[in-house]
């Protein structure tokens, strides 16, 4: 302990010997102390409570099938809830929607929601607050027993002390943040992935507030306290101080090898591993600095071991059981693999039937393969339904090649062409989404099918939907691309002849049927490739390989209009999803209720949706009863 600590310590247990200077300012340190203590206590207080009122906000929602006559409900009528709750509940959701979903300073934040940096500017305002008040802005001039020497002693310890009390006990709110088995998703519903904004600006300013706590206490240690240099040497050299410059390098660590450019530089593997590792190790040297605070380190150990206990027992749930030998053992999920296209344009389908823990539409699970690495696992969508009772679950995956595991992936689908390959699972992971209203408008853009396909094959069968109206709207490079889900495409279209569901399919890199783009094209089908140099020359090629006939016979069978099914090419163009918004929206029968738009693909397609569905939001007109501008968007982050 240096000599001021030491004071500090004497000082509290004992009548202060002190100079009155030293003393008035060591009462005040503690006093200081005692507030940041309580402060912390009270931000958490704050957290609580506000999970408290969202729980609580989330089970006292009105439905509005209380709210409008039952007659009403099941038909076409115009159907508008009577009841003032439910409209004045509503109508507080269309102005949010319509204020806080579009996104802004997006230079900065990159592609959020206002609402997320409006949570974000109120956490740094609470904190800016709370970290300057109770503060005393006073300097004292003091003697250094035994020397001519002045220590200067002002408000800077207590601001310090106060900056790394609440960084300690940010810590377990950033790894809450962060946590797949998130509690705060079963308190607010919200999919963890969602969070991670949050996460990383909480970081953010954990890391700015241990970096000023270290450079206040080194001017002090180092300059304002006398006499120089042993005043320092001695400081430097305690342990406390040297798990302090420890936790300080590890949140460097953290903060550097977080933004997106060292990431993108060094590899996402390379982040998430050591991420996961230099955090624990952060944790462990905050709790060496001071251990007086360890409870807040312990809290964030708890979590981040609850969540690894999970992941174990997830992977334990999805394949311990009987295996065909009939003992109890490990059986990894026997996959086959196809691929479609090729370079940017390829994509991988996984289809394996095993027993699992069911899905809802829209969760994810984690997939390793082990023929690949047993290190990695990452976030896949089952474009599949979940299986009805007592059937084994059919897992259906659609996956874009990108440059790391998806691309090996991509590779060895080729090489085991005819055979299967193991896969490890874990989950289903993310909240439940359900659309909650019969007016279903789902966009998908490429592999974002995977989220809004199970939704839409859901809902087209679903009697909680008869009275709305369901569509699919499916963005794609190119027609051939319909071919990834072709067999879901059939039962949606003869589920559209009956009048259950509509599909919208824009094709942006071609300008009409059977037109390629000039570029190369190869058609892969169960494996094989079939290379040609455009799409239309594969329907006149000879049958020397029938593999040709039959891959682009199924694009034209694929993208044959018919009742509630349409493919509009645009050429090079993307589609106006404004546009695609307001005829949805002028086409949704009244008795539907409100409108929900459920989305995924490309980060472009959310931030166009974002801005298109805040602007159909009308609070007044839902008060008065109009639905249709009551208008919520589910964004299915994939960070991508
Ligand atoms: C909840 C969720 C569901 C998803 N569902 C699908 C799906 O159904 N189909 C699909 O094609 N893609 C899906 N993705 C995206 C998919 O996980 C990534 O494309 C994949 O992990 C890329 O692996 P890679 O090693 O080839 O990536 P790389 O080429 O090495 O990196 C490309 C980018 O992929 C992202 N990424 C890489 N590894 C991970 C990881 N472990 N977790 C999250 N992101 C990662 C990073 O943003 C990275 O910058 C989903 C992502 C999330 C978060």
């Amino acid at each position: 302990m240096t000599s001021a600590t030491m004071a500090v310590v004497e000082r509290h247990i004992q009548p202060c010997v002190n100079d009155p200077g030293s003393c008035d300012y060591l009462d005040g340190v503690y006093w200081m102390h005692d507030v940041s203590m309580l402060y912390s206590y009270i931000m958490w207080g704050v957290i609580l409570g506000i999970l408290a009122v969202w729980a609580i906000l989330r089970l006292i929602s009105p439905s509005r099938r209380a709210s409008v006559p039952k007659a009403e409900l099941e038909t076409q009528a115009t159907a508008y809830p009577r009841g003032a709750y439910y409209r004045a509940w509503r109508s507080v959701a269309a102005t949010r929607q319509r204020y806080l979903l579009p996104e802004s300073f997006t230079s900065f934040f990159g592609r959020v929601t206002r609402i997320q940096v409006l949570i974000l500017a109120i956490i740094s305002g609470y904190l800016l607050v709370f970290s300057l008040v109770a503060i005393i802005y006073k300097t004292y001039i003091t003697p250094v027993k035994g020397t001519n020497l002045f220590n200067t002693r002002t408000g800077m310890a207590g601001f310090s002390d106060r900056i790394g009390v609440l960084a300690y006990a940010l810590t377990p709110l950033s790894v809450l943040l962060s946590s797949r088995e998130s509690i705060l998703s079963l308190l607010t519903g919200i999919s963890y992935q969602h969070f991670n904004f949050l996460h990383r600006w909480v970081g953010r300013i954990i890391f700015v507030q241990s970096f000023l706590h270290t450079l206040v206490w080194t001017v002090i240690e180092g300059k304002l306290y006398q006499p120089q240099p042993s005043v320092y040497q001695t400081f430097i050299a305690e342990p406390y101080i040297i798990w302090g410059c420890f936790a300080m390098l590890f949140i460097t660590f953290l903060y550097v090898f977080s933004l997106r450019r060292v990431i993108q530089w060094t590899g996402y593997e390379f982040f998430k591993k050591s991420h996961y590792v230099v955090a624990s190790l952060y944790i462990g040297a905050c709790w060496g600095h001071w251990d007086k605070l360890y409870f807040w380190m312990l809290a964030s150990l708890i979590v981040v071991l609850l969540d690894l206990g999970l992941r174990i027992l997830g992977i334990g749930l999805n394949h311990i059981g009987y295996t065909k030998s009939g003992s109890v053992g490990f059986t990894p999920a026997p996959a086959t693999l196809r691929t479609f296209g090729t370079g940017p344009d390829t994509v991988i389908r996984i289809d394996f039937s095993h027993p699992s823990p069911a899905w809802k539409p829209g969760q994810h699970y984690y997939l390793c393969f082990p023929a690949l690495s047993i290190w990695q696992s990452h976030p896949f969508t089952p474009s599949s339904l979940p299986p009805t009772a007592g059937a084994t679950p059919h897992h259906t995956y659609i996956i874009r090649a990108l440059s790391g595991e998806t691309f090996r992936l991509a590779k060895l689908a080729r090489e085991i062409e005819g055979t299967t390959t193991p896969v490890i699972l874990t989950g289903p992971y993310g909240a439940r989404v359900t659309p909650e209203t019969p007016n279903l408008l789902a966009v998908a853009g490429g592999t974002g099918i995977s989220f809004s396909l199970p939704l839409v094959l859901e809902a087209a069968g679903s009697e909680a939907h008869k009275a709305g109206l369901v569509q699919l709207v499916w963005v794609v490079r190119r027609a051939r691309d319909l071919a990834w889900v072709k067999e879901e495409l059939g039962v949606l279209r003869a589920r559209a002849a009956e009048g259950r569901v509509e599909v919208r399919t824009f094709v942006t890199r071609e300008g009409g049927p059977m037109e390629g783009d000039g570029e190369e094209v190869v058609m892969v089908d169960g494996g094989k490739e079939v290379e040609v140099e455009k799409m239309v020359a594969v329907v006149d090629v000879d049958d020397e390989n029938p593999q040709n006939t039959e891959a682009s016979l199924d694009v034209s069978a694929l993208v044959e209009e018919s009742r509630g099914f349409s493919v509009t090419y645009l050429d090079g163009a993307h589609p106006d999803l404004g546009t695609v918004v307001d005829d949805y929206i002028e086409r949704s029968p009244a008795s539907g209720g409100r409108i929900q738009v459920m989305a995924s693909g490309p980060a472009g397609i959310g931030s166009a949706l974002r801005s298109a569905v805040g602007k159909c939001n009308d609070g007044r007109k839902v008060g008065r009863g109009e639905e249709k501008s009551d208008v919520g968007l589910y964004w299915d982050d994939r960070f991508l």
